[in-house]
């Protein structure tokens, strides 16, 4: 079995015709990181070993579920649906033309909201661990509204954070992702360049290098 992450519904953003991810542009991306990451040994043995500390081996508020079932729900729960022998995560995706002012998103009616600060400062793998962190909410798992020190420790948040930091690991940091392949020159002149390119708006040529 197979998840797959596909975008039912979209608003908001730059690109926003398609059937595959990648036709989406830049959210797409960050959408296939997240299904990649969903899919992964990497995600699976993380979610598997999760303590929120040594006398708690397991995520805070999981809703009584073990670490193995947080992991089936998050792939194949009742916020997904059959597709054959595969199973599908819907995303409803709204950019807010607003700055959020430090907060990310939220979810709303089954719809992923996005401040347009973090979308456009953010490459794929922190959007990704937003994405997943929100659709921990829409498969039914919470948190405290108020930031407290186990906060962390709940399944939206340490959910993000794996894929996160899994999508990091895995991609690199560097948007789009061909240009951290490129190699002998150094990373503050990646960075340069992919500045330059960003503004030349040469960027949106360059999709389907992403594997
Ligand atoms: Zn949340």
């Amino acid at each position: 079995m197979v998840t797959k992450v596909r975008i039912a519904s979209i608003r908001g953003y730059d690109e926003t015709s398609g059937k595959r991810l990648e036709d989406f542009g830049k959210v797409g991306h960050c959408a296939a990181q997240m299904e990649w990451a969903l899919n992964s040994e990497e995600f699976a043995s993380r979610v598997l070993a999760y303590e929120a500390s040594a006398a708690r081996p397991r995520f805070l508020r999981p809703g009584g579920l073990t670490n193995a079932e947080v992991l089936h729900v998050l792939r194949a729960g009742a916020a997904t649906r059959r597709a054959g022998r595969d199973r599908v995560i819907d995303l409803h995706l709204v950019r807010e033309d607003e700055r959020g002012e430090g907060t990310i998103g939220f979810v709303r009616g089954g719809y992923i909201h996005t401040y347009r600060d973090y979308f456009d400062r953010h490459g794929p793998p922190w959007m990704a661990g937003h994405l997943a962190h929100e659709f921990a909410h829409l498969a039914g798992f919470s948190h405290a509204r108020e930031e407290k020190p186990g906060r962390k420790h709940t399944v939206p948040y340490a959910v993000g954070e794996i894929v996160y930091e899994v999508c990091l690991e895995r991609f690199g940091r560097h948007w789009p992702r061909h240009l951290e392949e490129e190699r002998d020159f150094d990373v503050r002149e990646t960075e340069a360049r992919q500045r330059r390119k960003k503004q030349s708006g040469v960027l949106k040529t360059i999709f389907g290098l992403f594997s």
